[in-house]
């Protein structure tokens, strides 16, 4: 027998629901290179107009998605401003770098946010020493930040600096609808302000694979044959685009339950000893610091032990995400398996 764990990882974790197999096994199909994936063209075509923008390309990764957006809005040489923990600079393998020969400034700020006061006081003058800057980078939710949300006014502040300094203006909305969700926002009010948005199918909406990108439908052409480049360009993938639509009909509010839980964790991580701190938690993602480093992994290791996996982000900092296939009995069994974790006080001498 496979055991069951409490996988509170990611929620890239899930596993996609009977009901979205079969809408991925009914699904029409075509060759996606010639445009004659229907299920696929649906997918673009209902997400864009979700946006309020103009074309969607479905590509296999967020990774993806990001990389094309940065390789669309710069030119070698370039120098592009983003937090200094953003995915698209920590956890892409030095993909700026390597597909787009773009350098990075990167900003501090709290729970991974950046100001438009910062973007601003943080573009290069016109000088030939330094870099052009040319595209801003943020991140909604920010996932080093624990699942932070920017309001819709932080975001329209930095397009504000953008369209005067002619920069362009990428969001990372890997969790945006988590950030939809917790703000009681519209998708529709992100299409004017970005030039691109990355939007990930595959976290929090519960599907096996995909990100979408949106943009103009100029764009979004000439990102086609960037994915290509990639070697992202697929054929049926209709399959996938399936769990796509199935995920936005059905997967979109109820990651309020994950928020819920996500938040259940947090209140009770905040009255436990050997808990320092607790980042707010708006959305999906628990971020806990332990005031002893030393018992990270002794944390993760009894965890495990219990049947309950999470990750270490730094040395004494951990991060839980709730997700679709984690619910109220496990959470319960989460709680309790926390609260009976004692700390052991390393001995002195
Ligand atoms: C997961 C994630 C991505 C994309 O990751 P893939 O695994 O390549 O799909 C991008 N940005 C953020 C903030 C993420 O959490």
């Amino acid at each position: 027998m496979t055991q069951t764990w409490i996988d509170l990882r990611s929620d890239t974790v899930t596993q996609p629901t009977e009901a979205m197999r079969q809408a991925m096994l009914l699904a029409p199909t075509g060759d996606d290179v010639y445009d004659e994936d229907p299920t696929v063209n649906r997918l673009q075509a209902e997400l864009a107009a979700m946006f309020g923008m103009e074309a969607g390309l479905f590509c296999p990764s967020g990774t993806m998605t990001n990389q094309i957006a940065i390789k669309l809005h710069t030119q070698p040489q370039d120098e592009v401003i983003c937090h200094w923990e953003a995915h698209i600079h920590k956890y892409e393998a030095g993909g700026i770098a390597f597909n787009s020969q773009v350098s990075v400034k990167l900003l501090p700020g709290e729970f991974g946010k950046i100001t438009a006061q910062q973007v601003a006081e943080h573009i290069n003058p016109d000088n030939i020493h330094y870099p052009a800057t040319t595209l801003v980078g943020v991140e909604n939710t920010a996932n080093r930040g624990g699942g932070s949300c920017y309001s819709l006014a932080e975001i329209e502040a930095i397009a504000a600096v953008c369209r005067e300094k002619n920069l362009k203006y990428h969001l990372d909305g890997a969790r945006i609808f988590n950030a939809l969700i917790a703000n009681h926002e519209q998708a529709r009010n992100y299409g004017q302000v970005f030039d691109t948005i990355s939007v990930c199918l595959s976290k929090g909406l519960g599907c096996p694979i995909g990100s979408v990108l949106l943009g103009n439908a100029a764009d979004i052409h000439k990102a086609k044959r960037i994915r290509k480049v990639l070697g992202g360009a697929m054929r049926q993938a209709g399959m996938l685009a399936a769990a796509g639509l199935f995920a936005l009909e059905n997967h979109i509010d109820r990651l309020a339950e994950d928020h819920r839980r996500a938040q259940a964790l947090a209140q009770a991580l905040q009255t436990l000893p050997w808990v320092k701190t607790v980042f707010p938690c708006p959305t999906n993602i628990v971020i806990f610091h332990l005031h002893d480093a030393e018992q990270t992994q002794a944390l993760l290791a009894y965890l495990k032990q219990q049947g309950i996996l999470a990750s270490a982000i730094d040395k004494a900092a951990v991060r839980l995400v709730t997700h679709l296939d984690f619910d109220d009995a496990q959470l319960q069994t989460t709680l309790y398996t926390l609260q009976q974790f004692s700390h052991q006080p390393v001995s002195i001498g």
